[in-house]
């Protein structure tokens, strides 16, 4: 039993960010972790095993695709599923084990085990109960199923399966054409699989600037993956290690089944709050199961706080590790602020897709007068080299201010190059202080500042 200054519940990226913040500034901190390893989903099951992952894949399509053009012969390079399980546990067994360095570094204690609030201002671990002056959820979110579709974590997976498969399955149907569905699917599609993704829009990866989600639809239909748009999933049976999909197409309510060995069913996350006793505590929840908070990230109870996946927003590691950090800064006394307009979003598919800021179609929803100005990675030289020259970049820019409003990017290293227009975004730049800014040849980054170019007199490149 101690007493601290700060408990916080979750050791995602939420947690474990707010937590060193928390020690750097004097606060006498501990986390509650009922993981056996530190870092959340992100660590764990989401971000880092599935980069490993897709590293590995993309390795492979290189090799088959781009080596002997370049001179590169040989043996073809055949996959070993046991080792890259290794390689991708390693990954994550290395930064899980970084974070637990960064614990003692700081002097944060980790209480083992899973964490409830009997009352604001204590924190129960197993049969121990800590005070806490403060306290912040950081609990996370975990995977929603569809409706009547039962996941085994063998045949039928979420995710989480889906990253620790046994084999490589030889059919794989994708339920879901959001960013996991899609990193996962080329994952499986690079590694052999016969890949279909059945999605209920019209469109994938909603919420994209609509340019990119056709280009993006094109080039992974390039890749091999099939889609079956417009589609109602009605169920999902499982047997005899085969799974039937049966869905129906909402254009004429026709009814279709398809076949396959593994069915990856992702089709979003919802906040993970179970055991807290939040509802005991009277703490404000939104109808989607959010803890509600005010913009200190303070619930409706004193001292009590929340923040990353389980409140309102995207459901973004590097979303969860601002508020983290904001909400440490507000607990010491700072004025910290996170700017939820400049929240950059990647897919790390290859090519990477990117974005930050609005969308074409939402300034025109709000009638905003903009520019657009676009360059072709073909026309960039590195890009051509590096057998990259797929994608473009695009930025969108208020017509009389300049001001930058938004970027959408799909191509080599999009996910890196976006930062470049985020800093210029907070700094209220305008197109034109990137397009006048030197740009080393020859890079991708060259790509953004003829885009920026080209919201100006012209792209040079073109
Ligand atoms: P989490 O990371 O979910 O951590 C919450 C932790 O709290 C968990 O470890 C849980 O065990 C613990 N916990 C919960 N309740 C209790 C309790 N009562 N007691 C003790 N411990 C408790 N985001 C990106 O930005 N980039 C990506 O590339 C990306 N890829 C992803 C890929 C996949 C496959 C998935 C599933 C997610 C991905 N995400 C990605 C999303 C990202 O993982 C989350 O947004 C992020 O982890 C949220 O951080 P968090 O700290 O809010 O919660």
């Amino acid at each position: 039993m101690s007493s601290y200054d700060v408990i916080i519940i979750g050791s995602g990226p939420g947690g474990y960010v707010c937590a060193i913040r928390c020690a750097q500034l004097g606060l006498k901190t501990a986390v509650v972790e009922g993981r056996e390893t530190l870092g959340g989903t992100c660590l764990n099951i989401g971000c880092i095993p599935s980069k490993a992952l897709l590293h590995a894949s993309h390795m492979r399509h290189e090799a088959e695709h781009n080596f002997a053009a370049m001179g590169l012969k040989g043996k073809t390079q055949s996959v070993d599923w046991k080792q890259m399980m290794s390689y991708k546990n390693e990954t994550i067994a290395a930064n899980t084990k970084g974070i637990e360095f960064l614990f003692k570094k700081n002097k944060i204690d980790w209480l083992k085990g899973w964490g409830s609030i009997p009352e604001a201002g204590k924190v129960k671990v197993g049969e121990d109960v800590h005070d806490a002056k403060n306290i912040i959820i950081a609990s996370g979110s975990e995977v929603s199923s569809l409706n009547g579709v039962e996941i085994d974590e063998k045949t039928v997976v979420s995710s989480t399966g889906a990253l620790e498969l046994a084999k490589i399955p030889k059919k794989m149907i994708v339920i879901g054409a959001g960013v996991i569905g899609l990193e996962l699917g080329s994952v499986y599609k690079r590694l052999g699989a016969a890949v279909t993704v059945i999605e209920y829009l019209d469109a994938i990866t909603p919420g994209m600037d609509a340019e990119v989600q056709k280009a993006f639809k094109k080039l992974l239909t390039k890749q091999g993956l099939e889609f079956i748009m417009g589609a109602a999933v009605q169920g999902v049976e499982a047997k005899n290690n085969k799974a039937t999909v049966s869905y129906k197409l909402r254009k004429d309510d026709s009814e279709h089944t398809l076949d396959a060995d593994t069915v990856l069913v992702s089709t979003g996350r919802r906040p993970f709050t179970d055991g807290l006793g939040l509802a005991a505590l009277g703490v404000e929840m939104s109808q989607r199961g959010q803890i509600k908070t005010d913009a200190h990230y303070k619930t409706n109870i004193d001292g009590i706080y929340a923040l990353g996946d389980c409140i309102d927003g995207p459901m973004l590691a590097h979303k969860a590790e601002d508020e983290g950090m904001a909400c440490a800064e507000g607990l010491a006394g700072q004025k910290p602020h996170v700017n939820y307009g400049v929240i950059p979003g990647v897919i790390y598919t290859h090519p990477e897709v990117a974005n930050v800021g609005k969308t074409e179609e939402q300034l025109k929803e709000d009638g905003h007068d903009y520019k657009v100005g676009k360059f072709s990675f073909m026309g960039n030289g590195r890009a051509k080299a590096n057998f990259a020259g797929d994608g473009f970049v695009k930025i969108l820019a208020d017509k009389a201010t300049d001001r930058i409003l938004g970027a959408h990017i799909i191509g080599p290293m999009a996910g890196d190059l976006i930062h470049e227009i985020c800093v210029a975004m907070e700094f209220g730049a305008a197109s034109e202080d990137l397009a006048r800014t030197c740009h080393a040849h020859p890079t991708y980054s060259e790509a953004v500042r003829e885009a920026a170019l080209a919201c100006g007199d012209g792209a040079i490149h073109a």
